[in-house]
């Protein structure tokens, strides 16, 4: 399937926007391919933005800002409540794009839209509720009174595995909040990014209200938006690695972080557990997005009452995937996002495998065209190799024996990172218990999802700063103001 077979069966064409979207205005452009994972064939060409369309990017934004802010809340959310509506009507066209150029399976990319658009409707019901405060001091000299105000202009940076929900869950509430953005998006997936900006237009956003650019060069196209003193957030989501770079750069004129960066997520089974719940769970754990997720359960700990039936239910479950083209209706699990990643997932399993796992399913890349790796149980892998402490990001499960919960909590925690976890018992009381001693942002219990718009979404450790979503999202991109009345 190539772009132009696609876009003609959009409902709008102009769907297929090209070029860097800066104050309201399309600049067209060339300089980055954009891939299509599923054959390794070129989509489409974005443009490759230079330090100067980022302070184009910044002015227009500052441009934007006074009014954007001044706007009545009731507007601001009317307008993310028509961009909302607009996902939905173009739901179909959006989840092709998103199939086409990020890999995932078109039902996993109908499940995005319908979670990316979300953030619009749900922030458009915030940005009404923005809280305040007014109470006496304890000593009675004063009243407190706490106005929250927008934080400015907002940088966002999104990753490419959820190429519109990482997107809306910044844009969302920035808007909602009253700032005005300029969004960089991944490399490999900046078509989604580009078409919801058309959405946005349509929906009535002010001009230089969201700016959207692309680059090869993300380093100093970011640092030279750091140093402009009008920019005053930074909303990341990516890996650790490059969280970290941007906290330093961030430090250099004190910008606000928000970070939202990788995990290594723990799924805990217990023998009192359901097995097909806990079967169940662990399938839309690791196999959402073919395991591209960065709530992906990365490490399976059994307890050994339950370990063989688990490993036998889920081998046999991950067998039966179908692989193929995301853009195919029937496919289940579709290719990794590069040849690189597939690289890197061949060489944890490879590792795994020469100490002492064994693989039960899969444990091999797929040969030919299109960057595909086949779901892969792994067991009796050691709990010091390589993948029980790196980020897999594909569609292979190792799967370790525990025998006590303070074993498995050891474990669990015997990582850098802390941002999802989950747990499978009958009993509440214990999973209640493990999940207080469980170093993570979010915990599943009994659930293999947790990702939801209303709920806050983060992680603790080296997983990042920050909470995304719920009803705290729209504070990350405002700031408390105090004023000391005296009354
Ligand atoms: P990445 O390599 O860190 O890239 C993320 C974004 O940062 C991309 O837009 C990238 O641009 C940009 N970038 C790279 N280097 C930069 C620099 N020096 N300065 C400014 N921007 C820079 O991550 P990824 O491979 O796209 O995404 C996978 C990672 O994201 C995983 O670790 C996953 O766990 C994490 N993730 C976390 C969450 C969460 O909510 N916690 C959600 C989804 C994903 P280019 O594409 O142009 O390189």
């Amino acid at each position: 399937m190539t772009i132009q077979t696609t876009v003609a069966s959009f409902a709008d064409p102009a769907l297929h926007a090209h070029g860097l979207y800066i104050g309201g205005q399309w600049h067209a452009g060339a300089g980055i391919p954009v891939l299509n994972p599923s054959t390794g064939e070129m989509l489409a060409e974005v443009p490759d933005a230079s330090v100067e369309d980022a302070m184009r990017a910044v002015a227009a934004a500052d441009a934007a800002a006074a009014g954007w802010r001044a706007t009545p809340a009731r507007q601001r959310s009317e307008i993310l409540r028509r961009w909302f509506m607009l996902m939905i009507e173009h739901s179909e066209d959006l989840a092709l794009l998103i199939a086409l150029e990020n890999g995932k399976a078109l039902s996993d990319a109908r499940g995005e839209v319908a979670y990316a658009s979300e953030f619009f409707r749900w922030y458009a019901e915030e940005a009404t509720r923005i809280p305040g405060e007014f109470r006496p001091t304890p000593s009675g000299s004063h009243k407190i009174l706490v106005d929250h105000e927008p934080i400015g202009i907002s940088v966002l940076i999104t990753p490419w595995n959820f190429p519109a929900a990482m997107a809306t869950r910044k844009i969302g509430p920035a808007l909602a909040a009253g700032c005005t953005v300029i969004l960089k998006p991944a490399s490999e997936t900046p078509l989604t990014a580009y078409a919801m900006a058309r959405l946005g237009e349509l929906a009535g956003v002010p001009a230089g209200v969201v700016n959207v650019l692309t680059t090869a060069n993300p380093g100093p196209v970011t640092n030279a938006m750091l140093a402009d003193p009008r920019v005053r957030k930074l909303s990341f989501t990516g890996s650790t690695g490059v969280g970290r770079v941007l906290l330093a750069e961030a430090a250099k004129t004190v910008v606000s972080c928000s970070m939202e960066l990788g995990g290594n997520a723990p799924f805990l089974v217990f023998d009192d557990a359901d097995l097909d719940a806990a079967l169940d769970g662990a399938m839309i754990a690791k196999m959402r997005n073919a395991g591209e997720a960065c709530t992906a359960a990365n490490r399976f700990y059994v307890q050994a009452g339950i370990h063989d039936a688990f490993v036998q239910g889920l081998t046999k479950r991950m067998a039966a995937l179908k692989i193929g083209p995301g853009y195919e209706p029937t496919t289940q699990c579709g290719p990794m996002i590069t040849k690189k990643a597939v690289q890197k997932i061949d060489q944890l399993v490879s590792n795994a495998l020469e100490r002492g796992a064994r693989a039960t399913t899969g444990g091999a890349p797929l040969p030919g065209s299109g960057y595909y790796y086949p779901p892969t149980v792994l067991e009796n892998v050691p709990v010091d190799a390589a993948i029980a402490h790196e980020e897999i990001f594909g569609p292979i499960a190792p799967v370790y024996r525990f025998d006590t919960e303070e074993e498995a909590i050891r474990l669990a925690n015997d990582t850098e990172y802390g941002l999802a976890a989950y747990v499978y018992t009958r009993d509440l009381t214990k999973a209640m218990r493990v999940g207080r001693n469980i170093e993570t942002g979010m915990l599943g219990i009994n659930r293999g999802l947790m990702s939801d718009p209303a709920a806050p979404f983060g992680g603790v450790k080296q997983s990042g700063l920050g909470r995304e979503g719920g009803v705290t999202g729209i504070l990350e991109f405002m700031e408390a103001k105090y004023y000391a009345v005296e009354l």
